[in-house]
């Protein structure tokens, strides 16, 4: 069976790969879900694995089949599923227990192990592949109405944990009605967070770089949010205009975005960072002002990464309530197909150079 797969280690080094048949019974105790993929989406986490920045192969193998973003069908399921059945649309969730005891307590994205497995990415091999097996623990399923869109459930799990976080830290104040939020960035998670803060019934202002009209910004548009050019106007100075941000959700990985978001968080605010960078940058930031507004605000900055099923399971709803309120609106961000896993080079070229693009997927089959 084929697999897209990079060397870790080694820079550019994707390829087909072979892999063994997969079947239910890898998984013990009944509990397998044999999945047919159907598409897969890339993004930043790819494209780092792809310049060996990031990414590690499973024990006993030198190669890592990359992959996290995935929608498929079930082919087959073990003597103890019962809540999946053969022609169920499906998504799999993306990391794997360790041994804290936030993984053994179904919150593995809370990890504190220093090793962590996630499929695709670190130590287990991804969802780039004609067909895969896991527990069915870790697959989510999706109503056949969201199958168009459902290759973007991993992308939205990812927002639902941060804005779930926001919202869980906020019960502090007794009251919290966020009515503003800033959101930094307009890829696809930038956009999907505007969705899910609309969503909730908040203003929401999108600041990016690029000037509109881009294919974000009018997509930012057709959620009635407001999208700004940092070059027009930069964060600190929106939040003069259209602030006070109760939440400021950062999704860009740029550093000197996190200190511009504690300065332009309002009194009480939350500022979830979601992105991260590679590098080993050092930059300059008003350290005393921002120091003074974080204490005389009660504000509150929090890491977030990866997402378990119960926020899988909250990204169907709210994808569901999308359809909804902006019909049509999510699978307008799956600009860029790709057929075929041997495809995989215009695959990463279309996500390193097509500024356009908003999701570049790879299609295996039709829905
Ligand atoms: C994935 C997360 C993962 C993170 C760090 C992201 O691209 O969506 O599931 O935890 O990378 O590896
Ligand atoms: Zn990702």
């Amino acid at each position: 069976m084929k697999a897209v797969a990079v060397v870790p280690g080694k820079p550019n080094s994707m390829h087909l790969a072979d892999l063994p048949e997969p079947s239910v019974d890898d998984v013990p105790s009944g509990c397998g879900v044999l999945v047919e993929v159907l598409r897969v989406g890339v993004d930043g986490t790819d494209k780092e694995i792809n310049q060996a920045e990031l990414g590690a192969a499973p024990e006993g193998y030198d190669f890592l089949v990359t992959g996290h973003e995935s929608l498929g069908r079930v082919l087959e399921v073990g003597p103890n599923v019962h809540e999946l059945s053969p022609g169920d649309y499906v998504v799999a969730t993306v990391r794997r227990p360790g041994n804290s005891i936030y993984d053994r307590i179904g919150a593995y994205d809370m990890t504190t192990d220093e090793v962590y497995y996630e499929r695709g990415i670190n130590l287990l091999h991804g969802f780039l592949t004609e067909r895969y097996v896991d527990n069915s623990e870790y697959i989510v399923k999706v109503p056949n109405a969201l199958a168009e869109s459902g290759v973007l459930l991993e992308p939205v799990s990812i927002v639902e944990k941060g804005v779930e976080q926001a919202y869980e830290i906020q019960r502090r104040l007794g009251v919290w009605r966020p009515e503003r939020a800033a959101v930094v960035g307009a890829g696809p998670l930038g956009l999907l967070a505007t969705l899910a803060l609309r969503l909730r019934g908040l203003e929401v202002t999108v600041l990016a770089l690029t000037e509109p009209p881009t294919s974000g910004s009018e997509l930012v548009e057709a959620l009635g949010a407001r999208y700004v050019s940092t070059r027009a106007l930069p964060l600190v100075e929106a939040s003069e205009s259209y602030g006070p941000f109760d939440i400021v959700f950062e999704a860009t990985g740029a550093s000197s975005v996190v200190f511009e978001g504690m300065e332009a968080l309002g009194k009480n605010g939350v500022l979830v960072l979601t992105g991260i960078s590679g590098g080993d940058k050092k930059i300059e930031v008003p350290g005393d002002r921002i120091l003074t507004g974080l204490v005389l605000g009660n504000k509150v900055a929090v890491g977030t990464v990866n997402a378990h099923r119960g926020y899988f399971q909250r990204g169907v709803q709210d994808m569901a309530l999308a359809e909804m309120q902006y019909p049509g609106w999510l699978g307008r961000l799956l600009t860029h197909p790709v057929r075929g896993l041997q495809n995989y080079a215009e695959t990463m070229r279309l996500l390193t150079e097509v500024k356009s693009a908003i999701k570049v997927f790879v299609e295996l089959d039709s829905l």
